[in-house]
């Protein structure tokens, strides 16, 4: 059989668009870019799973060979929606010039899957002892949901999980979670003349900033891992909206902020440690003030250094492992093994516009895979 080259693996994946948006209006669905992948995953001798989680929704499990174990390699298959004229090239084409392919999801990550592929076409899989498999999910940039789905229902038990979100072919073993709450406030409105006239929303959000900033300085003293360049959690306030004129008492007031969780702080701690905060500014002003989350909370990740995936893939790379400051889906694939997080490709591109892989990661992606393929899937002789 004839497989396609990886550059029509590339091109085909960049030109299906699959954006994920939770703006209805930009929402796709990956339906198209799955079954692509399935039918050159089983050209090359896998067997392969999708299901469907919500309408257009698609994750893919491939499993190439079998037996206990074995590697994972995982990505999702969506892209963030793209800033219509900002790009010099046509985001859903692949554009070859300046050493680099162009297009939107080159790096950040659907042509990661390319770069799968070519290296099982590469293998001879004659004396393969573990399964290889590939993940490709949904929705990752908006709600993870396809990971989420998969780690809580899939029976698979890997190994070692890689995912291949752009490191600039890095290693990457931990990063913070995320957390992004609103708080709303309302008060009553009046005239400015009168004070006993209304309830000042500003003045109630002022003890709720007030509240947050104490417990910003609390996560500072509590909680250190000197694993992570700013070694504890993070509380930023960055959006506030209130009032409308100065001679009117505010009657509304919301305010939106963030917590980057270290690994290891549980939602449910980090949410009671939210609300704790703020139980005495609730009980003052009972029924004011709502706390709504801005979206599905993800918790912190982190590979054990001494994990043995880290040090033999720090060799296969000849890289030191890090930690990094964006969210993966790594905390939810972390459930079924140990988990690293490593592609080609910079951060640095994704989410921009003119997105593009430099053609220098190509030879040394093709090369990492393979290695950690014949380690993971094959038995040491
Ligand atoms: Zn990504």
């Amino acid at each position: 059989m004839k497989f396609p080259e990886f550059k029509d693996y590339y091109q085909q994946l960049i030109s299906t668009s699959s954006i994920s948006s939770t703006d209805p209006s930009w929402d796709e669905g990956n339906a198209e870019v799955i079954h692509k992948l399935a039918q050159w995953c089983e050209d090359l001798g896998c067997e392969v799973e999708i299901e469907e989680i919500e309408k257009g929704k698609l994750n893919l499990l491939a499993k190439l060979g079998s037996g206990e174990g074995g590697l994972l390699l995982a990505g999702h298959t969506d892209t963030v929606p793209y800033d219509q004229g900002r790009w010099n090239y046509e985001p859903h084409a692949l554009t070859e010039t300046n050493d680099r392919f162009y297009g939107l999801g080159t790096a950040d990550m659907k042509g990661f899957f390319a770069f799968i592929l070519e290296a099982i076409k590469n293998i001879n899989w004659k004396d393969q002892s573990k399964p290889l498999y590939i993940l490709a999910t949904c929705d990752e940039e908006t709600t993870m949901l396809g990971a989420r789905h998969f780690a809580s229902n899939t029976q698979i038990q890997p190994d070692y999980c890689i995912i291949g979100e752009p490191t600039s072919l890095k290693p990457i073993r931990g990063h913070k979670g995320h957390v992004a709450n609103a708080v709303r406030v309302t008060g009553k409105s009046g005239h400015s003349s009168d004070p006993a006239h209304g309830v000042n929303a500003l003045e109630i959000m002022n003890e709720i900033m007030f509240a947050l900033m104490n417990l910003k300085n609390k996560l500072v003293k509590e909680y250190h891992n000197p694993g992570f360049s700013i070694p504890y959690p993070t509380l930023n306030l960055g959006h506030i909206h209130g009032g409308d004129s100065p001679n009117r008492i505010c009657g509304c007031c919301e305010l939106h902020y963030d917590v980057r969780p270290l690994p290891g702080i549980s939602l449910d701690g980090l949410d009671n440690m939210l609300r704790d905060a703020l139980t005495e500014v609730e009980a003052k002003w009972p029924g004011r003030i709502d706390i709504t989350p801005l979206h599905e909370p993800i918790p912190g990740y982190e590979c054990s250094a001494d994990s043995p995936i880290v040090t033999s893939t720090a060799e296969i790379c000849g890289q030191e492992v890090e930690t990094v400051n964006y969210c993966t889906e790594a905390p939810f694939l972390q459930d079924l093994c140990p988990t690293l997080v490593l592609g080609p490709g910079s951060i640095e591109q994704a989410h921009q516009p003119d997105e593009f892989l430099a053609f220098s990661f190509i030879d040394p992606t093709i090369s990492v895979l393979s290695k950690l393929m014949y380690k993971h899937c094959f038995e040491v002789k």
